[in-house]
């Protein structure tokens, strides 16, 4: 997709490539430094995670493992409602590993807060969690995100993984949908 094609249905940029790039290796080496001498899992949240999954793994010096699991979370608003239903589960064993769930983006923290649970009763010898984003409600659910890469205000955010209907995952940079976007469906 080119910038051009895209540019009319956005609002503004919030976060760029650059700066996605320059917190990604900062986070890496941290996650390196915690990490040092332990196996690492990194679990990432079909779908939103996979750019986030692809550019954070690439600037960790660990050999890690990886796996996936899809979740959806119904409810009878657009919000996340916390009843989440697991619609692809892991394929590894996580008892006794220590896990990095890797996520796009928490909003409510619902999602997550269910997420550390299930985790937490399979035997993870620890799990921690690495969200590109973060959006202001997170602070009303008791979530321990280790490691954060940017506060953003409570805007609809797409790309850089992150989708409205399934468009706007391919967009290099976060930024935040046009009105008329959403008024249109
Ligand atoms: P939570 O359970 O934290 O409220 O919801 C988390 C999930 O909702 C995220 O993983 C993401 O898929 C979706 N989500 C929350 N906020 C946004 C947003 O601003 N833009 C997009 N595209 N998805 C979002
Ligand atoms: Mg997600
Ligand atoms: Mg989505």
């Amino acid at each position: 997709m080119h910038a051009s094609e895209i540019e009319s249905d956005l609002t503004k940029v919030l976060v760029t490539e650059e700066q996605i790039d320059a917190k990604l290796e900062e986070l890496g080496r941290t996650i390196d430094t915690d990490y040092a001498g332990k196996d690492l899992l990194l679990v990432g949240v079909l779908k939103g995670a996979v750019m986030v999954m692809a550019d954070l793994s690439r600037h960790l010096g660990h050999n890690v493992e990886m796996d996936w699991m899809a979740v959806s979370s119904y409810g009878a608003s657009t919000k996340s409602s916390g009843v989440v239903q697991i619609r692809k589960d892991l394929d590894t064993d996580i008892a006794g590993r220590h896990v990095l769930i890797v996520e796009d983006i928490i909003d409510s923290g619902l999602t997550l807060s269910w997420l550390l649970d299930n985790f937490a009763s399979r035997g993870a010898a620890s799990v921690e969690v690495c969200a590109l984003l973060r959006k202001p409600d997170a602070a009303k659910v008791t979530i321990d995100c280790k490691y954060v890469g940017f506060d953003i205000p409570s805007d609809f955010v797409v790309g850089y993984g992150l989708d409205f209907a399934e468009r706007y995952r391919n967009l290099r940079d976060v930024a935040v949908l046009a009105p008329h976007i959403y008024s249109e469906e």
